[in-house]
């Protein structure tokens, strides 16, 4: 065992029980095991430190694994990322980075060694059928009618998948375990599955795929992998990862699955998918944008692997799942700059002052300490003269009560420098306060001198200071969840991004290099960009402020409550009144009407949330609106979430009242959908057709030709019009080419705008072709 710090936590009394026990011949073998289909955030952090800090402190080891079974997703510029990414948070895989594609050849030779012992076989069923025959959690399914195939039967189809002489969706491997066993996912999950697509590392090779729950457990077999983490969402997986390996054993050591709970942090989105479409629809600047919840974001905005050490410490592995804090996350990234940051002068909006009594022309070179008080730590030097900047909110014309800063009258000290007086505002044509004339006191200079006023303010040299690009950032998302908007965009914090353009730095951070930080004096901590910056011209981002000034303004909102209000330090004057939020008006239009009141709790009485219970009922032409779509028919749940997800957004500022469609058209139109008759993706084309122009659902569905697919007539021209169109995939396919049928199914499915019954299609497509 090595001397590492042994973690506190459930998973490591495991490993000490185990190894107390002598299980694994005293072996400890972790995995972080990415899918490479996007950039690592901060949740994977949580899990690197977990699994690479376990083995540590165990003597163990750890090793990084792609899992890159989902051939469509991945691509080499992920790999390539996340390996910076753990390599940056410390963890050390030595040699071992694996590739779950490295293991198809043998994973496949599993697959067999199932169908030739009676546990596997080949489902020639729809997935539909599939999907249906697998019941419920109240409901046992139904055996499959191709459940009973010989061994023979079943290997020669298996093969005949893998030779790609079965089109997409044509057949499965399936587990042979229990149709009607209590744990859905035991009900002879599906093992392989046809894929015609090109893989990053295996190219056109394979054409079957292994299922996640196959794949993954003989993964951690093959690799020796004995402590096998993952997330709470798959502790009713373990049954069947346990008996992938116990039916394809023996494995020396035969790892186990421990589950604990992700990490879910306020004011965050961290789903892949989300972060993919932040970047895809440049709402960030990229997956590394400084407000992104990436690693390598928050390693761009300048957050440390010691800081995001020091929050896993702080939250701890659980076994439950809740949200985290993320004034814990803004702790601990303070904490650690806290001692590593010295203290700069910069001024982000700068407001001109002459000393008048400064000797003309001279410019003294002032010894300033990095860190204040603490001179055995060094110093620079910093240009004082006559000409000077200050922050134009240090000055007040009418300083409200307990103002520590400038006014005319008053005396402050410039931080490191000496103390000044404000004689006089110059005023501009507008009466704008353009710039201050002061005088210093000359026996002023440094804390030593004795002379003590209210406070102290961070100034620059007006000629010898640099401009500088200072980005100031804030919290990406303007509500803790996110997740429980109506769309998580609209939580998205329209003031994440300041630039402060006119900027000015102390000379000292001129040449600072890409990577520099710095507390600039009571701004925040500021990291020179890697990216952006250029010798001699550093682009500064804000890393995060002095204090959470976030902690004032959060009362405890619901989750849809877009806009925090403007930031501010202080209030120069009259203290400004709390902005109500878009729930307070709700809350305050319930408690005035009764009748909302009572609607509030008749719809979760009929199943809504208690979240679209109150987006429904702020006020009454919304009720009133919802109302007539359900009494037109609709479901409630249905009408609720098209209305919130999709009609909100469509409608944009208009009141729904005064929309071409009326609430019971609008009922008409969730029927519609409801009953099947359309698409989802045809339904929001119909919803923003009647949005803007009105009608009636059906007959516009109609002019649409919106419909979905399902006569036989309509698919027979699809597929007739599709061959046509393909006259040499036709001709290789019937030379024997037969991993084209999922080239000629997909023009098929184009041709009637997805809207077919695939199922059908490939029937009648294969019986043309045949
Ligand atoms: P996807 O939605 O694409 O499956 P994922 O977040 O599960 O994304 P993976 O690449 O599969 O991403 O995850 C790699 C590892 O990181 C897994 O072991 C997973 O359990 C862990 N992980 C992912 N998200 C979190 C999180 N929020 N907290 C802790 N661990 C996480
Ligand atoms: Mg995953």
């Amino acid at each position: 065992m090595s001397d590492a710090p042994k973690p506190q936590n459930f998973l490591a009394a495991i490993v000490e029980a185990d190894l107390r026990a002598g299980r694994n011949g005293g072996r400890v073998v972790t995995r972080f095991p990415p899918e490479p289909n996007g950039f690592l955030h901060i949740g994977h952090a949580k899990s690197i430190l977990l699994n690479f800090g376990l083995a540590k402190a165990f003597g163990g080891r750890t090793n990084l694994r792609f899992d890159d079974t989902n051939p469509v997703t991945e691509e080499t510029e992920y790999v390539e990322a996340i390996q910076q990414d753990v390599r940056w948070l410390g963890g050390d895989w030595g040699d071992r980075v694996h590739y779950a594609s490295d293991y198809f050849e043998r994973m496949y030779e599993c697959a067999e060694r199932l169908v030739r012992e009676g546990k596997a076989y080949v489902d020639s069923q729809t997935q539909e059928q599939i999907r249906e025959g697998r019941g419920s959690f109240e409901r046992p399914g139904v055996d499959s009618p191709y459940r009973g195939r010989s061994v023979e039967e079943n290997l020669a189809l298996l093969r005949r998948m893998r030779a790609g002489e079965l089109p997409d969706g044509a057949a499965v491997l399936r587990a042979k375990i229990d149709m009607s066993h209590p744990n859905v996912l035991m009900r002879d999950p599906l093992l392989y599955r046809i894929r015609h697509a090109k893989h990053h590392r295996t190219g056109d090779r394979w054409c079957i795929y292994p299922m996640y729950d196959f794949a993954h457990p003989l993964e951690d077999a093959f690799e020796g992998v004995t402590h096998s983490i993952c997330t709470l969402e798959f502790e009713s997986n373990r049954e069947l990862y346990d008996w992938v390996l116990d039916s394809l054993g023996p494995w020396d050591p035969r790892p186990h699955q421990y589950e604990f709970a992700r990490l879910a942090l306020g004011y965050t989105v961290l789903s892949k998918r989300k972060l993919l479409q932040l970047v895809q629809e440049r709402r960030v600047s990229g997956w590394d944008d400084p407000r992104m919840p990436t690693i390598a974001g928050m390693r761009r905005r300048g957050v440390t692997p010691e800081a995001l050490r020091a929050f896993a410490e702080l939250i701890g592995v659980a076994k439950n799942n809740s949200v985290v804090d993320i004034g814990k996350l803004e702790f601990a990234i303070r904490g650690d700059l806290e001692g590593r940051a010295p203290r700069a002068l910069a001024v982000l909006a700068p407001l001109p002052v002459t000393i008048v009594n400064w000797p003309a022309g001279e410019v003294e070179e002032l010894d300033v300490p990095w860190w204040p008080g603490e001179p055995a730590r060094g110093s620079r030097k910093v240009p004082f003269s006559g000409e000077l900047l200050v922050e134009r909110e240090d000055f007040a014309l009418e300083p409200p009560k307990g103002w520590r800063r400038l006014a005319p009258g008053r005396e402050v000290r410039l931080a490191g420098a000496y103390v000044v007086r404000c004689e006089e505002a110059v005023r501009g044509p507008g009466g704008e306060v353009v710039a201050l004339r002061c005088t210093y006191d000359p026996a002023s200079l440094g804390e030593a001198a004795g002379r003590k006023v209210s406070g102290t303010i961070h100034w620059v040299d007006a000629r010898r200071s640099a401009p500088a690009e200072v980005r100031i950032y804030d919290r990406l998302f303007a509500v803790e969840q996110p997740d429980a908007a109506p769309s998580f965009l609209d939580a998205l914090n329209p003031d994440s991004l300041r630039i402060e353009q006119g900027a000015r730095v102390e000379p000292a951070l001129r040449d600072a290099p890409p990577g520099a930080r710095y507390q600039f004096l009571r701004q925040g901590y500021f990291f020179a960009d890697p990216v952006d910056s250029r010798p001699g011209a550093p682009v500064w981002n804000r890393t995060i402020t002095l204090k959470d000034t976030w902690a004032s303004r959060a009362a405890p909102q619901p989750a849809v409550e877009a806009r925090k209000p403007r930031e501010r330090k202080e209030p120069a004057g009259a203290t400004a009144a709390p902005r109500k939020t878009r729930a307070g008006f709700r809350a305050d239009a319930r408690a005035a009407d009764p009748a909302l009141r009572a609607r509030y709790a008749s719809y979760q009485a009929r199943g809504l949330s208690a979240e679209e219970a109150d987006l429904l009922t702020g006020d009454a032409a919304t009720a009133d609106y919802f109302d007539a779509a359900v009494a037109a028919k609709a479901a409630p749940a249905s009408a609720a979430r098209w209305l919130l997800n999709d009609l909100a957004g469509l409608a944009g500022d208009h009141p729904l009242g005064e929309l071409p469609l009326p609430g019971a058209a609008f009922g008409r139109f969730v029927a519609l959908v409801d009953a099947g008759r359309l698409t989802p993706s045809a339904a929001k084309t119909l919803l923003a057709d009647l949005v803007a122009h009105g009608g009636e659902p059906e007959a516009r569905l109609g002019a649409l030709g919106l419909a979905k697919v399902d006569d036989r007539a309509a698919i027979e021209a699809a597929v007739e019009k599709a061959l046509a169109a393909q006259p040499r995939e036709v001709e290789r396919y019937r030379a024997g080419e037969k991993k084209l049928l999922g080239v000629l199914l997909g023009a098929v499915m184009r041709q009637t705008g997805g809207a077919a019954d695939a199922a059908l299609v490939r029937k009648m497509l294969t019986e043309k072709l045949g």
